[in-house]
Parts: C-alpha cells; structure tokens; sequence
C-alpha cells in the first residue's frame, strides 16, 4: 500500500564558544581527556553554574535566522536520569519555556523552494563522551569517560512534523547547516559531531488527518546515514502496515555496518525525566535592545547571497546554488569579481577547474589569492596563454600561491599565434607526414586530429587548436 512519510527532526548543535555554557572551562576539541573540567561541570557538591552570555547570544542568533520567535522570558530546567556521561545525573535544559518558539527554514529542494516549520529552539548542556574498550558498545569490557565536552553549549532545534522522505531530511539538514554556518553559531561538523540529528518517524494513510505511531532513530552520524536510515525505517513500517501489524513507539539504532535499525528501548516519555526547574539559575530575561542588537548584526544568510549571486552578478541558478552551498567559494568568487568583472566564466572556473584542484591538493578557497586568480583569467582573455596552458598554471597557483603572470614570463608561456608562425609549422607536419596526408585526401578527414597533434606538439602546446585547424584545412586544400 502507499504510505505518506511523517519526519520530525530533533538537532543538537554545538555552539561555537570559547568556554562552557556555566562555566569557564575551555571547549577545545582533541585535548588530553578531562582537562577541560572543573567543579561546575563535573557537578561537584557546593558549585554553583554562571551564564555564559556569548553562548546566549549565539543561540539567539541561531533562532533569528530561523525566523523563531526569541522568548524574552525563558527557564532552565534540570532533566534527570542517569548514564555515566553525565556527571551530575541531570542535565540543564528547557522545558516547558524555551528560548525561543516557531519558525522555519526555507531551502532550495527539487520541486522549488521548500519551507518547513519549526517548533522551538533551546539551550541545553552537552554530556560528557564514553570511549567504549572494543569497536562497539556490545562488546565493550568496559568504558571510559571524557567529561572534557560536558557542559559545552547546545542549541536544540525541533522540526514540526512536515518532512516527507528521507531525501527531504537530508536537504533540509544540509540547509540548516548551512544557515548555521552563514551565521556563525557552529562548525557544524557531523563527523565530529558538533551536529547530530535524531530522527521521528510515521506512516499514515494518504490524506488521513491523524498521525500514525512514530519511532525515533538515533546514531546516524552523516547526512548520507540520515537519508539511508530514514528510507530503511520507511519500508520496516510499511511492511509491518501491510501485514496488518503495528508499529510501536520506540527508541532504534542505525546500525551503519548493517545498514538497519535496531531496536533500542522503549520510547521514555517527559515524565520519565522528572523535570523541575534549575534552582541555582535565575529565569533567563533578554530585553529587546539586547536582540535587536543581534538582529542588526545578523551575518548575510544563505538564502540572501543566493538572491545575491542571482542578481547582482546574474549567475545561472545551478552555479549560485553550488557557490551558495560553499561559502568559502562564493567569499572568493565574490572577491575575485571585484577585479574581473566576465562573472560567469569566473562562475565556471570555479566550481569546475578551481574546485576540482582545490579536492586535488587538499587546499581551502582562503588560500587562493583573488588577485592571482583574477591574472590568470585575464591572460587567458588576451590570448597571451591557452586555455590547456592556464590549465596548468591554475593548478600551479593553487598549489604554491605563484603568480601566473610571473610564471608564463619565465617559462615563456606565451601563446604561440599568427600565420608567420603557424604557417611554417604547419607545413612542416605536411612535409613530413606524406601518408597521412594521402589518406586525408582520399576522404579519411579524421586524420586532420593526427596531423593538428603533431602541429600543437611543436608548439609545446602553446597553440589554438582552432587557429591551426584553420590553417591546416587550408593548406591541405592545395
Ligand atoms: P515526544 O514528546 O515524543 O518527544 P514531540 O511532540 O516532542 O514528541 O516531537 C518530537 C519530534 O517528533 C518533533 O520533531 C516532531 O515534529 C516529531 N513528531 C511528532 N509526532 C510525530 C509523528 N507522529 N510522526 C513523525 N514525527 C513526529
Ligand atoms: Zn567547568
Ligand atoms: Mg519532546
């Protein structure tokens, strides 16, 4: 039978702060296990937490561009249950007043643009990490725990329930990252996993007003993981539906070597956690000169430079959505454009040869100088090189930060052309190649790709294959 897919997303993000959420222990990543720690975030007896006001902003930030509603009043709770990444058994969140409510991200998607609604965002406290002794928690003797991550910043962001397939989820997480990048809140590096993403799920009648049973999968930790994990969890239920079964409410595991879930547990429900309200911290008050602040600083979004590259510089819709999504790229494209003003060929050179040696070379778009790139593109237009030569040069450039003017001068680059230099040339390869030409002029005219290689070689490759291609038709004419 035909389904329709219901997906809520649940996103953590670690927030970009020098220091923890209450306290003021570092959040460096990769150092020695429990360094970063102090009383506070160990929840030690007698300690008492601080409001760390960057990470409040940036959260604010975060619900901005999210088009959410910031609370000016807000509380922190404490969610209580125990696991041995969590030192103080409980963890500071929100409950029933987040920092902020609603919203939506609107995103590029294949059938236009797509707008899904949000249902709230708030802080949390990260938990500690358990190192499991073996390749899994299964097997695992036993584990240990690094409570260097417990108390960094975390923005939860929950979706409505308006996703409908696992290709959606992606989409949308790519952009949401994406947003959250713009804006400068996290690295948002699922890998690391400064972004997770755990994942609702129901199937339900098409056109039904109610909502089917949900299970919620955990543990996918890349974008591909979420889309696999959700298209899996879509037939698990539809072949549970169509023989006549249910689903029941529950907790899975994307189980990445297999490629399934696994049942967890049972789904815990808010009660399950106890929650009360944090005693030790006062209920969060922002003023509005405090968010209009923020909202005057906001950082251009994706969506704006989008419109942007559209626009200002009227790109192809493919081209400004590729730059868009990177925005290391479009910062250079944009630079460059100052001083080379042929934006779609500097469009195309990007995302096609620069990008690909850019992948080649393990470099980032920073290291590229506007200038050099502006040069090379510009010799290229004045014929002073070819494009196989600016080619070369390119991966040059990328490579060593050279200048391409300098080296086409050192290396006497310069583009070989003319009839007072060709002609000679190309009757020299006539001279000396009397049977393929023969057979040229009997009608085997794919022969003239033999003869024009010969010429471009005594070039050194220097030529326009167009130019001696003319050159070359003519002659053999005689
Ligand atoms: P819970 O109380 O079980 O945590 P919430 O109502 O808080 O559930 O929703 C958590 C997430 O699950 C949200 O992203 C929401 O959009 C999504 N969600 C809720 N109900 C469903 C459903 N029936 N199918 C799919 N997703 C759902
Ligand atoms: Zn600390
Ligand atoms: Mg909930």
């Amino acid at each position: 039978m035909n389904y329709e897919v219901v997906i809520g997303l649940e996103i953590h993000l670690e927030l970009q702060t020098i220091s923890k959420l209450f306290c003021g222990c570092s959040t460096a990543f990769d150092r020695e296990p429990n360094t970063n720690c102090c009383p506070v975030c160990l929840g030690l007896p007698g300690s008492l937490p601080v409001f760390n006001k960057r990470a409040i902003e940036l959260a604010v930030i975060a619900a901005l561009a999210l088009n959410s509603e910031v609370q000016r009043g807000s509380r922190f709770d404490r969610k209580n249950y125990f696991y041995p990444d969590l030192p103080k058994a409980y963890q500071v969140s929100q409950y029933d007043r987040p920092l902020a409510r609603g919203g939506y991200l609107e995103f590029e998607a294949d059938s236009g643009v797509r707008r899904v609604g949000l249902e709230r965002v708030h802080l949390e406290e990260e938990a500690g990490k358990l190192q499991h002794a073996g390749n899994s928690i299964y097997q695992a003797e036993y584990s240990l725990v690094d409570y260097n991550r417990a108390g960094i910043p975390l923005l939860e962001i929950v979706t409505a329930p308006q996703i409908h397939s696992g290709r959606e989820a992606r989409a949308f997480l790519e952009n949401l990252r994406l947003t959250m990048l713009y804006a400068g809140v996290s690295d948002c590096k699922m890998e690391e996993g400064s972004l997770r993403c755990d994942a609702n799920i129901s199937l339900r009648p098409p056109g039904s007003d109610r909502f089917g049973t949900k299970a919620e999968v955990k543990n996918m930790n890349s974008f591909r993981s979420v889309e696999m994990a959700l298209d899996y969890e879509v037939g698990r239920q539809a072949k549970l539906l169509d023989a006549g079964s249910i689903v029941v409410q529950e907790t899975c595991h994307w189980d990445e070597v297999n490629k399934r879930t696994i049942s967890l547990r049972d789904k815990e429900e808010s009660s399950d956690y106890r929650y009360f309200p944090e005693p030790d911290l006062m209920p969060l008050q922002l003023n509005n000169s405090f968010i209009e602040k923020l909202a005057e600083k906001m950082p251009e979004l994706p969506r704006q430079r989008l419109q942007r590259l559209l626009e200002q510089y009227g790109l192809d819709k493919e081209a400004a959505v590729l730059l868009t999504a990177n925005p290391g790229l479009s910062n250079l494209f944009e630079e460059t454009a100052g001083i080379y003003g042929r934006y779609k060929d500097l469009a195309n050179w990007i995302q096609g040869d620069l990008l690909y040696q850019l992948r080649e070379q393990g470099k980032e778009p920073v290291e590229i100088n506007p200038n050099q790139l502006a040069e090379l593109l510009k010799l290229l237009d004045e014929g002073v090189i070819n494009r196989p030569v600016a080619k070369e040069l390119l991966s040059e450039m990328v490579q060593r930060g050279l200048s391409p003017k300098k080296l086409v001068e050192d290396r006497g680059l310069t583009m070989i052309s003319g009839p007072q230099k060709l002609v000679p040339l190309v009757e020299q390869v006539i001279a000396d190649n009397p049977e393929a030409v023969e057979s040229y002029q009997k009608g085997k005219k794919k022969v003239i790709g033999f003869l024009l290689g010969k010429v471009m070689d005594l070039t050194g490759g220097r030529a326009d294959p167009g130019e001696i291609n003319r050159i070359l038709k003519d002659k053999l004419k005689d």
